[in-house]
Formats: C-alpha cells, sequence, structure tokens
C-alpha cells in the first residue's frame, strides 16, 4: 500500500510541490484542512524546526496518522538574513506578495548583484507514533533586480537561481522541483519514509 501523509499547511503551492517531488517514492499527501476542521496554527516558535514541529506534532495528536511540517523561508544576507522565519508575515500577513518582493527590492535598491546573495531554506518535520524526525534543504541564489516570471508562488519572481540565471518563476515546477530547498528536504524525508515505514 502507498504510504500516505496528511500535510500540516493550508499553502496549495507548497502542497502542489510536495506532491509532485513525492510521486516517484509512490507516497501520497494530502492537506490535513481537507479532513479535518483544524484551527490555525500559529508559528510561535523561534526557529524553522520548532515552528515545522509545532505543526506535525498538532496534526498527528488530531489524527494519530504521520504527518508532516514544514516551514520554510527567504534569507537575504543583505538584510541581515531577513525576512527567514517571518517571511509568511514579511510587512504584515495579509500584505500580498507582489507588495512584498517591492518592499524588498526597495530595500536592496543600492545593493549591487554580487552582494544580492540569498538562499531558501526548508526544514520538515514528521512526526508518526514511531517518533520525530527532522529534515533540511537550502538552496542558494540571488535576490534579481526586478521580478520575473509567473510561475509558482511567493517570492519565487525575485529569486534567480544561479546555474540557470532564471528566477524560479521563470523555470517552472519541473526544474524547481528538482532543485529547491523543499525538494531536498522532501527527498530527504521520502527516503526514511521508504526505509523505515
Ligand atoms: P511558512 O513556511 O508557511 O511560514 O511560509 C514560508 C514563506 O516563505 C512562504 O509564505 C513564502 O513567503 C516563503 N517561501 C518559502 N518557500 C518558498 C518558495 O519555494 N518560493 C517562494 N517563496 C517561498
Amino acid at each position: 500500500m502507498k504510504p500516505r501523509l496528511y500535510l500540516v499547511s493550508r499553502n496549495a503551492g507548497k502542497l502542489r510541490e510536495i506532491e509532485q517531488i513525492l510521486a516517484p517514492y509512490a507516497i501520497e499527501v494530502e492537506s490535513i484542512y481537507d479532513r479535518y476542521p483544524l484551527g490555525e496554527i500559529e508559528e510561535s516558535g523561534g526557529s524553522y524546526a520548532e515552528n515545522a514541529l509545532l505543526k506535525a506534532r498538532r496534526g498527528f495528536a488530531v489524527t494519530r496518522h504521520p504527518c508532516v511540517g514544514e516551514d520554510s523561508g527567504l534569507e537575504i544576507d543583505a538584510l541581515g538574513g531577513a525576512p527567514g522565519i517571518y517571511s509568511a508575515r514579511f510587512g504584515g500577513a495579509h500584505l500580498p506578495f507582489p507588495a512584498k518582493m517591492e518592499e524588498i527590492l526597495k530595500r536592496l535598491e543600492h545593493v549591487p548583484l554580487r552582494e544580492r546573495s540569498a538562499r531558501f531554506r526548508c526544514v520538515v518535520a514528521l512526526v508518526w507514533e514511531g517518533g520525530e524526525k527532522l529534515f533540511e534543504g537550502v538552496c542558494e541564489g540571488f535576490i534579481a533586480e526586478t521580478p520575473q516570471g509567473e510561475e509558482g508562488f511567493g517570492y519565487d519572481p525575485i529569486f534567480v537561481y544561479p546555474p540557470f540565471q532564471k528566477t524560479f518563476a521563470q523555470l517552472g515546477p519541473a526544474i524547481k522541483n528538482r532543485y529547491s530547498h523543499r525538494a531536498q528536504a522532501f527527498r530527504q524525508c521520502a527516503k526514511f519514509i521508504r526505509e523505515t515505514f
């Protein structure tokens, strides 16, 4: 039987990517919110790992079924690592992404390309009846001077992936889901599930 996981997230962009990343491992993933009336989970942790664990533990407590929580963010060196764990809330939780990106580009206005290094980080927490485990993926790149591309979600239009010199939003899911922070973290998680469950 195919292992099935609940993803403790409402983010449709993340779910789509995770489904595609896990498909070769024959692992199914479904949003917990499609089946359980789980309330909003506040990301009150002080790190990606704490936030990811918070979500996965809450999911497991409700379902008693393997759950994954994921926390991710964009770290920009010229901004001292911001927005980091506050990426979803940067400029206010309800500020749309085009405005969040505009604000970042404004703050980097006088920063030359060689100093615009940044990375996406993703931490995945898996909680099941046998225990808890964390997986991490990092994708290095830099911040573009203007948003480019239509695909993906969140900050994808301003994150340039250097091997292709294009933003994740220009590269699209086939490439992004091969190299991204999320792909790296979830592939480790998938291998662990295949070896352990
Ligand atoms: P959270 O993990 O739900 O707290 O949200 C992480 C936030 O980081 C997302 O809302 C996006 O703002 C940003 N982020 C994380 N991963 C990606 C990605 O792959 N592309 C674009 N933005 C991302």
